[in-house]
């Protein structure tokens, strides 16, 4: 639905421009995804109007982007990125510039995008523009740079980074020259920010083929210039089930370092947020392979968390001996005597008064073994038990 309506307001978008005499088209992943028969979100429209021209056509608009050409219309139905058709000027430091040169013509435009199947272009009465092959290469499933491939990754080394990406998200073959490319100029990834880096990271974990970055980055020579470690990782990544969540990829990839490593995340530039949850999936896997889940692990550990370790776990061919299956984890996890910390019904209050002891370090202790026994079904959630259990039974 939401695409439906981004490809009706880009296409009224284009006939708003076309009527105030200016070229405008749908180009670069809409038109590929579209052509793939996914109707792609983001469906970016390029013109040969220059920034203040698109203000003037449309009533409402925001700037986002207008030192790279970019105006928002906001369309009633969805926004649209309108990017003034442009080139890249000169590239510094293997980097996009900052600065863009306006052009008047879409060739100009296309020629300057990285890969054939990103350099389509789609009309306002629905015709492809396709000056590079691209539509061929969508069919056999190719990733093939615009040009001169070697100029090409000299120019934006994150390309090279992109091409892999891609390779992931489609399941495509990176073309023998581009491939011989990015061997090529390998080093040069050192001059892009981590940041872009770790967010081609996220796409690739987010991916249906991890396995082909995984296998590209090691095979191409890019993984000496990345941080972590690739060799072996491919074979690993055939079995990984993706989920919209980059964090579980990344935790995957943590625990395929040799030896396993989540500090690689600081590396990255991940934020804490992210490393908090790798590391709880780190924790739960560990305790899954080393000692079995006790009814605390159950307790403490979110239900993805153990979904997560637990497949995991079957990735590594770990032998576990209990939960046998996934809906085993649910029923476990759904069985216990406490769901939460609140469903205790005692406090800290009631143990300093039970026991006329002040509190100190005890009670976190107290309170914790209290939590363990009841989840272990060796004693009662119930006022009196519990007391008695403190005064008669508690072991230190
Ligand atoms: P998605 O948004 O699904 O990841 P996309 O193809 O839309 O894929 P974007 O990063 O949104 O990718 O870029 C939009 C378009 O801009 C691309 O399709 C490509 O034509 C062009 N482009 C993006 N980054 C570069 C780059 N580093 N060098 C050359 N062209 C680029
Ligand atoms: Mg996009």
């Amino acid at each position: 639905m939401t695409e439906q309506k981004a490809w009706q307001a880009a296409f009224d978008v284009i006939a708003s421009l076309e009527d105030n005499g200016y070229e405008a088209v749908i180009v670069g992943g809409a038109v590929r995804d579209s052509l793939r028969g996914h109707m792609a979100n983001d469906v970016d429209v390029a013109t040969n109007a220059v920034p203040e021209e698109v203000k003037r056509v449309f009533t409402h608009t925001a700037d986002v982007g207008i030192q790279h050409g970019t105006v928002l219309v906001i369309h009633p139905m969805s926004p649209v990125e309108v990017t003034t058709y442009r080139t890249e000027g000169t590239y510094q430091d293997h980097r996009r510039p900052d600065q863009v040169q306006f052009v008047s013509s879409l060739v100009e435009d296309l020629k300057r995008r990285d890969f054939t199947i990103n350099a389509m272009a789609m009309s306002g009465d629905r015709k492809i523009i396709d000056l590079f092959g691209g539509q061929e290469d969508l069919k056999n499933g190719v990733i093939r740079a615009v040009g001169e491939p070697i100029e090409r990754f000299k120019e934006d080394a994150l390309r090279m980074l992109r091409a892999i990406r891609f390779s992931a998200q489609l399941g495509f073959q990176i073309d023998d020259a581009t491939f011989q490319a990015i061997s090529r100029q390998a080093q040069d990834i050192r001059f892009i920010a981590v940041e872009r880096i770790k967010a081609e990271f996220d796409k690739i974990f987010t991916s249906e083929h991890p396995e082909n970055a995984m296998y590209n980055i090691q095979q191409s020579g890019l993984a000496p210039f990345l941080p972590g470690e690739y060799r072996h990782q491919a074979s690993y990544w055939n079995h990984f089930k993706a989920s919209e969540d980059a964090r579980k990829g990344w935790a995957y990839f943590c625990l395929l370092q040799q030896p396993q490593d989540s500090q690689m995340m600081h590396a990255f530039k991940c934020s804490n947020n992210e490393k908090k949850q790798v590391d709880e999936i780190i924790k739960a896997y560990q305790s899954l392979i080393s000692t079995g889940w006790t009814k605390k692990d159950y307790f403490t550990f979110d239900l993805e968390i153990l979904k997560t370790a637990y497949e995991f776990a079957n990735n590594f061919g770990k032998t576990i001996a209990q939960p046998k299956s996934l809906i085993e984890i649910e029923k476990i996890k759904s069985s216990l005597a406490l769901q939460k910390k609140s469903d205790l019904v005692i406090t800290g209050h009631d143990l300093i008064e039970w026991s006329g002891r002040k509190s100190g370090p005890w009670l976190k202790e107290s309170l914790d073994q209290i939590l363990t026994e009841i989840l272990e079904n060796r004693l009662k959630n119930e006022r009196q038990q519990i007391k008695e259990w403190l005064l008669n039974e508690r072991t230190h």
